[in-house]
């Protein structure tokens, strides 16, 4: 059964990020066919702890048969209907509500999509389309940050400060410019960077800057505590709308409902997905604050021509409900932050016992681990010693699933278990960390 499954997955199914010469030599390593709580197993029967909450996104954890009713009630009642014009249905409204009642500040209307890629994109289009209502058309630039991933859509592909992602595209596409990311770098020198660009592009070009609120796929990059304060000043500054993509970051994932909390910063357009619904069905989308909302509502004369099939999609409304309730009566968001900190002592013992492990960090449960040849000089391994793989195989060989970033010749290991994750059960990714990356210590150099 596994082995057809494996060669039909050669023959017809085209991986997204994947390596498509590796996949037809290969096929896929591992064919999942059962979630339960942080576990993953296998079509071999071989179980896993899912350390990454599979893709960032997890986060109530697998099997929550809670879900499944609840989409089972909804696909029975009224499975689709649309939300365009004057169309509309209770778990789309609920939801939008919900989202209003948690969402920080003046965050109070909700323009839903079916992933972070559209989200973001519809955020850019949300925020030229405020300025050109103000009477500002020119201001149509989006400053994102090198590192940054904000998806694989046209603009949000270009908004992406990975250049590997623009090689499909040929290249990013105008009005999109890449500012200085905090990583390594003091809040003082990436404002200055952000100033330097805000005063070259023109401040009255510009429309808005995105940042996750911690850089997720550029390698879990934490801000400095004031950072994200000086951000909103500039913006403040120069009237530029702020934009928080919370696609990783949003619903517990760091020990806050939403990251922009852990800094008490409001913004102007907060985007959301995967945590949202858990992964557990396709969802997403933009809150914008009040005053946006304002400007729509008193000068939108004409259609606001930009909406998805599944803008509001009924069955994942009530799926995205349900997993909020779930999130809130379980008080995952405050389990991820006591997670967390557990998760980042382990990680600091670790580094009794190996001389290559730099910097550590976690903020809730999204943390990482920077494998560097001489921690005391941050001196980093070459690119083609290839640790970071290393790494991540060894701990596919200890049963934990996680993920390497190697972007910009680093080596880290990110990890973002769901947040229903206990104490024992942390204890054990720290201990298999610990064993993968002494057993890759020995193998350097040989
Ligand atoms: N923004 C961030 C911060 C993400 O991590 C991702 C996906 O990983 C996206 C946007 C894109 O979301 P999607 O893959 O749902 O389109």
């Amino acid at each position: 059964m596994s082995k057809n499954l494996a060669e039909l997955d050669q023959k017809h199914f085209i991986h997204p990020t994947s390596s498509i010469q590796q996949q037809q030599q290969h096929g896929p390593a591992y064919i999942f066919e059962k979630g339960d709580g942080i576990y993953l197993t296998d079509t071999k029967g071989d179980t896993y702890i899912d350390a990454m909450a599979s893709l960032w996104n997890v986060n109530i954890g697998h099997g929550r048969s809670e879900l499944g009713e609840v989409a089972k009630e909804q696909m029975e009642k009224l499975a689709f209907s649309s939300a365009f014009s004057t169309f509309s249905h209770e778990p789309a409204i609920l939801l939008a509500e919900k989202i209003a009642s948690i969402a920080p500040g003046s965050l109070n209307a909700v323009f839903f999509t079916s992933g972070g890629s559209e989200s973001n994109d519809t955020a850019f289009k949300l925020a030229r389309h405020y300025w050109k209502l103000k009477g500002e058309p020119e201001r149509r630039k989006i400053i994102s940050r090198k590192k940054a991933y904000h998806g694989v859509a046209a603009a949000s592909t270009s908004a992406t400060g990975i250049p590997q992602f623009w090689d499909m595209a040929g290249t990013f596409m105008p009005d999109f410019v890449h500012a200085e990311t905090p990583y390594e770098k003091s809040t003082a020198e990436a404002i200055e960077s952000m100033r330097q660009v805000i005063e070259h592009e023109g401040p009255e070009t510009i429309a808005a800057f995105i940042a996750e609120p911690v850089q997720g796929a550029g390698g879990v990059i934490i801000p400095p505590d004031d950072y994200f304060q000086a951000i909103r000043n500039l913006c403040d500054e120069y009237g530029i709308l702020f934009i928080a993509d919370e696609i990783i970051t949003g619903f517990g994932r760091t020990g806050k409902m939403f990251g922009m909390e852990n800094w008490n910063v409001q913004p102007d357009l907060m985007t959301f997905a995967k945590g949202v619904t858990s992964g557990y069905i396709p969802f997403g989308g933009v809150v914008v604050s009040d005053a946006i909302h304002d400007m729509l509502k008193e000068r939108s004369t004409g259609t606001l021509f930009h909406g998805f099939t599944y803008s509001g999609h009924p069955t994942a409304s009530a799926v995205a409900l349900k997993n909020i309730e779930i999130l809130e009566k379980e008080n995952l968001p405050a389990n991820a932050q006591k997670m967390g900190e557990r998760l980042l002592e382990g990680f600091k013992k670790i580094r009794n016992d190996t001389q290559i492990i730099g910097d550590v960090r976690t903020i809730g449960l999204l943390g990482a681990v920077e494998l560097v040849k001489d921690p005391a000089a941050n001196e980093r391994f070459p690119a083609e010693l290839g640790v970071a793989g290393k790494a991540i195989h060894a701990l596919y060989d200890h049963g934990v699933i996680c993920r390497p970033v190697t972007f910009d010749n680093t080596d880290i290991i990110c990890f973002a278990p769901p947040l229903i994750i206990n104490e024992e059960q942390i204890d054990t990714i720290v201990e298999k960390v610990h064993d993968a990356v002494v057993a890759v210590e020995k193998t350097i150099g040989e």
